[in-house]
């Protein structure tokens, strides 16, 4: 049985008394090293489910537990060491004046040893591709490696959660490829759980379990192939399935198969 590392049960938020609900009675675990995608339209509940992961906010009924500890202003600190984010804007994430500066930024505010800082800028720059990018200033570089440098940035402080939310929104396709390759990377070398947090269902195809939100409420729950065989329920909730899956799955009832298959 894998471990548990993160739990909402039952979980209910609204961001006012006067606001209306806009996660309800949700329950769901995240297992140690599995990457779970987080689907839904916009306005679903997705950022106020990351949020909630990490104690930026608290849920109003039911509890969140993170590696067995109850999330709450007392332990806010300790939960927040074990899940680390990345948002959308590769703009907004940046205070270094190079990308190693970037990198140790996080480090120096948890009092990592001078002498461990090197070696994990060292390692999670080259987790990410981009070692070669040290002295480089971020303005200067694409959206899609301004955001491996921020997972870098992460991987640096050593969570054992790593959140990405709506990390590929502002990215090119090429930006976008890039960060979804550096994803499926970082999840095998660093054996961390994964939680990649979308609208986009072709962002869902390498994941092991995709929640499905709407509304506010868990919709489904289970692994992209089975998900992705709803697809007119899908596409009443606002999904739409990737071509790509749609002609697998043809070829398939005609006895072909893809060289590379969507979803194995
Ligand atoms: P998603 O990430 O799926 O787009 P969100 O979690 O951002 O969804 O939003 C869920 C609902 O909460 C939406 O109806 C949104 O308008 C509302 N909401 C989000 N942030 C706030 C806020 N700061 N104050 C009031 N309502 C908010």
């Amino acid at each position: 049985m894998r471990e548990k590392l993160i739990e909402f049960r039952n979980v209910s938020f609204r961001y006012g008394e006067e606001e209306p609900w806009v996660l309800k009675d949700c329950s769901f675990s995240i297992y140690k090293d599995e990457w779970v995608a987080i689907i839904g339209h916009n306005g679903s509940g997705k950022s106020t489910i990351a949020k909630l992961m990490n104690g930026l906010l608290f849920p109003q009924e039911g509890e969140i537990y993170i590696s067995g500890k109850i999330v709450n202003q007392e332990t806010i600190w300790e939960v927040r060491k074990e899940v680390g984010m990345v948002f959308q804007n590769p703009d907004n994430q940046f205070v270094g004046t190079t990308v190693q500066d970037d990198v140790a930024f996080g480090m120096e505010n948890r009092g990592i040893p001078r002498e461990d800082m090197i070696k994990r800028i060292d390692t999670s720059l080259t987790a990410v591709g981009m070692n070669d990018y040290r002295l480089t200033e971020p303005h200067r570089l694409s959206g899609g490696q301004k955001q491996r440098v921020a997972i870098a940035g992460v991987l640096a402080i050593s969570p054992r959660v790593l959140i990405l939310d709506e990390a590929t929104a502002m990215l090119d396709p090429k930006g976008r490829m890039e960060i979804m390759n550096t994803v499926s990377n970082v999840q095998e070398m660093n054996q961390i759980s994964l939680i990649t947090i979308t609208h986009d269902l072709r962002e869902v195809v390498q994941a092991e379990r995709v929640i499905v939100m709407n509304e506010g409420v868990i919709w489904d729950e289970a692994n992209p192939r089975e998900i992705f065989a709803k697809k007119d329920k899908l596409r009443e909730i606002g999904l739409d399935v990737p071509f790509i899956a749609l002609l697998a799955e043809e070829l398939k009832k005609k006895g072909i198969s893809m060289k590379n298959e969507p979803l194995n």
